[in-house]
């Protein structure tokens, strides 16, 4: 099953549930737009080389398309439109004026070279600058992708639209000294925390005491470990693409990011050597899925002890891994609600670059934290009204905002031009 069917199944879920129009699953069955590019670019030592990119535009109802751009081998088509469909859910649980897009090139840029990698990204840029725009489209930050490649996008895009002046919003998560926002570092941690405290509130408990364990300790995962570990929480394991570490203890989180920095692996800090599945698998409280897609399936879902499973990545839980945590009683804290700080603080950058402000890191860190908590809330609810659990929830939550967006649309429209 590709990761969009499963995109499929968890909508088709909700509309069944709810009861949703036929019309609306139709819309939401099959992504807008989908854009497949070819570019080249020439590598140090002369020769050119062939790239493939993808830009994926689900749904715009509510808003432009706004979603990440992933530099992996492993991105392909399915992947992004996946990616896509999620943000259209996921930008709509927050209930930020966006629709869900995502795009990616299939490439291991880790082998490239700082100037290799500029000439990737504008590269790409120029090939999918006809569909982006600060009102079209508006791309982001997502797995190997950081503010210096933001800052090229919007920088290749200016040339190619030097009359736009507010070229800087055709793309958020830039640097700080070129049009970023404080606080979009570490907001999709700080938004995850939230979701996880507002959950935990509900049965009378604190993160402080807890242990959690992490996999992926990449942006969103380190910032969640440092965050946690501020709260008084236990980090028990971390891991990353080489592996893992835990301590039963509790690990020093501080000491984990500078041997991760210094030898590009967490695996080297001080503590009992794990693989990743033994990770999936150890004694704690909260199971935090910080890395890929797909890594709770049929296949290990029975190993996982956490009561707790929240998601930072997208996707790392599979719709029938899912259906046999709720069963054994854990809970899910799924992606589309868990993780949306990102693209929250995103919305924010977005909105500063169009009315040419600068708003305080405790402005941004404010908002946030309402915005995810209100959005807790309104999933909780929606979750309760139809007895069901919170994937569920968020999804129902989403596609009535989605379904509203397209009846004011539908009742705004002439149905035919007589003028012709
Ligand atoms: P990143 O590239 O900074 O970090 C990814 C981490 O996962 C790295 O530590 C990597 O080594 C690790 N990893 C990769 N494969 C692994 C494996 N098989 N097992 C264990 N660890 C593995 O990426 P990120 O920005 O932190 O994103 C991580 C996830 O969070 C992705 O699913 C992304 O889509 C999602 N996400 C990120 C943001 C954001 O703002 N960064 C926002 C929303 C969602």
């Amino acid at each position: 099953m590709s990761l969009y069917e499963n995109t499929q199944k968890l909508i088709a879920r909700a509309g069944a549930t709810m009861n949703l129009s036929p019309e609306m699953r139709l819309i939401m069955n099959e992504p807008e737009r989908v854009l497949t590019v070819n570019f080249h670019i020439h590598r140090d030592n002369g020769k050119l080389e062939m790239f493939r990119g993808f830009r994926v535009q689900h749904n715009t109802l509510r808003g432009p398309a706004k979603g990440g751009v992933r530099f992996h081998p492993q991105v392909d088509m399915e992947e992004v439109k996946a990616l896509a469909g999620w943000m259209s859910i996921k930008c709509a649980v927050v209930d930020i004026p966006y629709g869900g897009g995502k795009g990616g090139i299939e490439v291991d840029s880790t082998q490239l070279s700082e100037c290799e990698l500029e000439q990737l990204t504008r590269e790409f840029t120029r090939a999918i600058a006809p569909i982006i725009g600060p009102r079209r489209d508006v791309p982001a930050p997502d797995v190997r992708t950081n503010g210096q490649i933001m800052n090229w996008i919007a920088d290749e895009y200016h040339k190619i639209h030097p009359n736009e002046d507010d070229y800087l919003a055709v793309v958020t998560g830039k640097t700080l000294d070129n049009g970023g926002s404080l606080g979009r570092d570490s907001a999709t941690a700080a938004g995850g925390v939230h979701v996880l405290e507002a959950f935990l509130a509900t049965k009378n408990e604190k993160v402080a005491g807890m242990r959690i364990a992490i996999q992926g300790f990449g942006n969103a995962g380190a910032w969640m470990a440092k965050i946690l570990a501020g709260k008084g929480a236990k980090i028990v394991a971390v891991s990353d693409s080489r592996g893992g570490v835990y301590n039963a203890n509790g690990l020093d989180i501080t000491a984990v990011e500078k041997i991760k920095d210094e030898k590009g692996s967490v695996t080297a800090a001080v503590g009992e050597q794990i693989s990743n599945e033994q990770l999936l698998a150890s004694e704690c409280d909260i199971l935090i899925l910080a890395a890929l897609e797909n890594q709770l399936t049929v296949k290990n879902v029975d190993s996982v002890r956490a009561k707790i499973v929240a998601e930072l990545a997208n996707g790392p839980t599979t719709p029938e891994a899912h259906e046999l945590l709720e069963k054994q009683g854990t809970t899910v804290l799924p992606d589309v609600l868990t993780n949306a700080g990102g693209v929250t603080v995103s919305f924010y950058e977005w909105e500063q670059n169009l009315r040419g402000e600068k708003w305080s890191e405790a402005d941004v860190a404010a908002k946030l934290e309402k915005s995810q908590k209100t959005a807790f809330a309104d999933v909780a609810n929606t979750a309760a009204e139809f007895k069901t659990d919170l994937r569920n929830g968020s999804y129902i939550l989403a596609l009535r905002r989605i379904e509203q967006a397209f009846a004011e649309k539908h009742s705004a429209a002439e149905s035919c031009s007589d003028s012709v």
